[in-house]
């Protein structure tokens, strides 16, 4: 590739190596030059990424989805969307665009950087994120509310972003999607960094309680978790990869149905994806095959993590790299949860909107093709 994308692998190197920022697959990154948007294609870590890590797509192309009219009934839409989307790269791209192309072509700015970090989700997976966002930032910051990912998600900031511009008030330099997490462009990798500390620090400004930190967390040992893998082996009916760890607000979520309830449900869709529709809690090991047997029937789906009272966190998986993204989005909704007590409360997603998470099939391929 001749374009030189110096400035867009160097933002989604530092952000995407920085586990506040970047958990897992999870973040995307952009920059617009020329007419043309280099976007994250799936399947693509933001920590190592290189030119070969972006797809190369036509703005033009990508603005004229806005005057298309798409069938109604969502999986039609969702499928003309990304067929149109897979139709505006340029000849010779072969790789799939990031599910959030669309959202980063309609951000003003030459680079646009989007996060899922613990401590900005923690406001907007807060029962008064909305109230706080706009008392921290007032209209520097736009307040997306949870909706269905793509093409409706697209639909709805591009609502709010035109509704923005004509109100005559200054184009909002960050936009907060509830559930989900930040939106930042500029035209450099210094306003990026900028944005992201001003967002940090307008959050952090409100915490009245912090969560623990990878340094106050331990990973716990197969012979400190006792029999858990060799429980885990009978409950799910195969081998797996079983990775455990603990800290004092893992402990506190594990202590009680009541103190569980917090993080039962998911708080978004990263979760979803890489941990499943919401960890289990139990009392004792010789609990797990009932709760991961019902949990089965709720869900219609395996559990990913269980969280074990007075033991700690433990996230299981097919192969390492699988039960390390799981364990890792389990104590990022650990995270945010505290974090959200300085907003109200964490406030989970509709059960509508997780079993369509679940089921969709562009989050699939993206949990499917990440390395
Ligand atoms: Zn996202």
């Amino acid at each position: 590739m001749s374009d030189n994308l110096a400035d867009l692998i160097e933002v989604s190197r530092t952000y995407g190596s920085d586990p506040d920022w970047v958990l897992a697959g999870g973040g995307n990154t952009s920059m617009k030059e020329d007419g043309f948007l280099y976007v994250k294609a799936s399947g693509f870590e933001l920590a190592t990424i290189g030119a070969e890590g972006f797809v190369k797509m036509s703005l033009d192309k990508l603005d004229a989805v806005w005057n298309k009219n798409y069938p109604a009934d969502e999986k039609l839409r969702e499928a003309g969307v990304l067929e149109d989307m897979m139709n505006a790269r340029t000849e010779g791209q072969g790789a799939r665009p990031s599910v959030e192309a669309l959202l980063h072509s309609l951000i003003k700015g030459r680079l646009v950087v989007h996060t899922h970090p613990a401590l900005i989700n923690g406001l907007t997976c807060g029962v008064g994120g909305e109230a706080a966002l706009k008392e921290i930032f007032g209209d520097a910051a736009l307040w997306v509310p949870l909706t269905h990912p793509g093409y409706i998600l697209a639909n709805e900031i591009k609502t709010r972003l035109d509704a923005a511009a004509a109100s005559g008030k200054p184009y909002p330099e960050m936009i907060f999607l509830q559930n989900h997490g930040l939106f930042v462009a500029g035209e450099t990798p210094f306003d990026i960094e900028r944005l992201q500390k001003k967002a940090a620090a307008g959050i952090t400004g409100r915490l009245v309680k912090t969560a623990v930190g990878d340094s106050g967390t331990r990973s716990i040992a197969q012979s400190v978790s006792g029999s858990f893998p060799e429980e885990a082996e009978r409950a799910w009916g195969r081998k797996l990869t079983v990775l455990g760890a603990v800290n004092t607000d893992v402990l506190a979520f594990a202590e009680s149905a009541e103190s569980f309830e917090k993080i039962r449900l998911p708080l978004n869709p990263d979760q979803i994806v890489y941990c499943g529709p919401g960890p289990l809690r139990i009392d004792s090991l010789s609990g797990l095959s009932a709760a991961v047997s019902a949990y089965k029937s709720e869900w219609k789906r395996e559990p990913q993590g269980v969280l074990l009272k007075g033991v700690g966190a433990f996230a299981v998986g097919d192969n390492d790299k699988k039960a390390e993204s799981a364990l890792a989005l389990l104590l990022d909704s650990v995270r945010i949860a505290v974090y959200s007590e300085s907003f109200g409360g964490a406030l989970p997603m509709t059960d509508e909107l997780i079993i369509f998470i679940r089921d969709w099939e562009v989050e699939h391929y993206r949990a499917k093709v990440s390395k």
